[in-house]
């Protein structure tokens, strides 16, 4: 049971370190990869980043995001 534990931990670590280089909520998706552990994972990685401005999600397609060609 304690590998399990581990295991959950290492996916929590994991998916709330791919969640803050998006700009996404750690704790939420750290809570959220501890307990779902790769399905967490796979839908932090499919997930669009967040702008770090107005929190809003940046699409591959353009790339040059709103508020950033505003400043
Ligand atoms: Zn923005």
């Amino acid at each position: 049971m304690k590998i399990i534990f581990f295991i959950h931990l290492m996916f929590a670590f994991l998916v709330s370190h791919i969640a803050s280089t998006k700009n996404r909520n750690v704790l939420g998706w750290g809570i959220f990869g501890f307990f779902m552990s790769l399905i967490a994972l796979i839908l932090i990685l499919v997930s669009p980043a967040y702008c770090e401005k107005c929190k809003k999600p940046i699409k591959k397609k353009d790339g040059e995001h709103a508020c950033k060609i505003n400043n």
